[in-house]
């Protein structure tokens, strides 16, 4: 078994926590005598000298699981916190998590009564705070054409805190706060820089979710490509981390053009990964296809394919991480389009994080899926992040840590934790 398997040794971990605490409590009692250490809770402690892990996870699809009478996100939650209400497997032991969109199920628009029921799952949360999950929007997430742009989003699940009454997130209660808006924001957690994106209807369509029944191909605004490119260019020092609801073209499984979809015995498309959507544009339904309403731009692409490695003369590599959800993979091991779930390419590590639901999957197309997530664990000093897989249920292996998937990816730079 892996040596910093959070399975490994309980013992070993305990004694670990308990020396941890004793160096804080020491520090404390000698550098700051004035402050309580009583208003120190556990979660608000600087991460300093110890392990960042960054929970990720994506698509609960929570109104299409709570149909057939699943809790998709607050089932996860509870395994995640290892609470005796969870069905087996180990906690998944978290800082913060990074939930990658479509927590809405509906092919149509969400609805006030699916924002209350994601509300209500999150409550599922008990030794974290709401607050220690940051959130996008993805394609399910998306309001109509007609409708005020994200109001849904921005109400029920509301990473700028701005809604506070029906969201229950309190920007001041951010670990580590966001700067931006609902559209695209960062944050920073010691050298990491998170760069979070989230997707919008493109607006040189005229028929959108609503009416189509989802539209699946990804979409980032002319404004939001610039404002990520010009973060990437302002901060080469960092480990830049990315997150849309979409992975980029030709990089994990499924990405290619037409990869969301299959061929009937006609030679006709349908629905695949993806609903088959006519009058949108299913040949990109699997990647982030619009930017600045270009159809398949490249945008992101030719840029990191044109950025230097780090160590050349000149280069800095600055993207090291892009996660990402979407296409849920059959399973960890999914290869659709010669492609895996988690690439490397242009120096960037790609990862297909999703998905969480078990229902949300297009019936008769023969494309299941299985609930999972992941667990990126970063150690200061180091430039290795390693990355486990958690299946949230038996349906392909057992519940818990799914060792064949897991991955030790380097990043440009050694992580250096926020400082105390
Ligand atoms: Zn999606």
């Amino acid at each position: 078994m892996h040596p910093l398997s959070p399975a490994a040794s309980p013992v070993l971990h305990s004694l670990a926590s308990v020396l941890l605490i004793a160096v804080s409590l020491l520090a404390m009692a000698t550098a700051a005598r004035a402050e309580s250490a009583a208003t120190t809770s556990p979660s608000t402690q600087p991460a300093s000298a110890k392990l960042f892990r960054l929970w990720t996870f994506g698509d609960a699809h929570v109104g299409t699981d709570l149909a057939a009478g699943r809790e998709s996100l607050a089932d996860a939650i509870r395994q995640s916190e290892g609470s005796a209400a969870s069905a087996g497997g180990p906690a998944i032991p978290w800082d913060i998590a990074l939930d990658v969109g479509d927590n809405s199920g509906g092919q149509s628009v969400p609805k006030d009564d699916e924002g209350k029921e994601i509300v209500r799952q999150f409550s599922a949360l008990k030794n974290h705070r709401r607050e220690q999950v940051y959130d996008l929007c993805g394609n399910h997430d998306r309001s109509g054409l007609k409708e005020p742009e994200a109001w849904w989003f921005r109400k029920w699940i509301d990473p700028e805190g701005k809604s506070t009454a029906h969201s229950g997130v309190d920007a001041t209660k951010r670990p580590y706060p966001i700067e931006g808006t609902w559209e695209r924001y960062s944050f920073r957690v010691g050298n990491l820089l998170f760069l979070v994106m989230s997707d919008i209807n493109e607006p040189t369509q005229k028929i959108g979710r609503g009416e189509l029944g989802g539209n699946p191909a990804g979409v980032v605004s002319q404004a939001t490509f610039d404002w990520w490119r010009k973060m990437v260019n302002d901060n080469p020092e960092s480990i830049i981390i990315c997150a849309h609801h979409y992975l980029l073209k030709n990089t994990t499984t499924a990405t290619g053009d037409w990869e969301g979809m299959i061929k009937d015995s006609l030679g006709n498309w349908k629905s695949g990964y993806h609903g088959y959507k006519e009058k949108g544009t299913p040949i990109g339904a699997s990647y982030l296809y619009w930017v600045g309403s270009k159809p398949d731009s490249g945008a992101f692409e030719n840029f990191l394919a044109a950025k230097k490695p780090a160590d050349a003369p000149g280069g800095s590599n600055a993207v090291a991480i892009w996660l990402g959800g979407h296409t849920h993979p059959l399973s960890p091991d999914d290869k659709a389009g010669g492609k895996e779930l988690i690439a490397t390419k242009w120096g960037v590590n790609f990862i297909n994080v999703c998905s969480l639901t078990q229902h949300h999957e297009n019936k008769g197309s023969g494309f299941t899926t299985t609930p999972m997530s992941r667990l990126l664990t970063f150690t200061p000093g180091s430039d290795k992040v390693r990355v486990q897989c958690y299946m949230h249920t038996k349906a392909y292996a057992p519940i818990g840590w799914y060792d064949k998937a897991e991955r030790v990816l380097t990043l440009p730079r050694a992580f250096e934790a926020p400082r105390p």
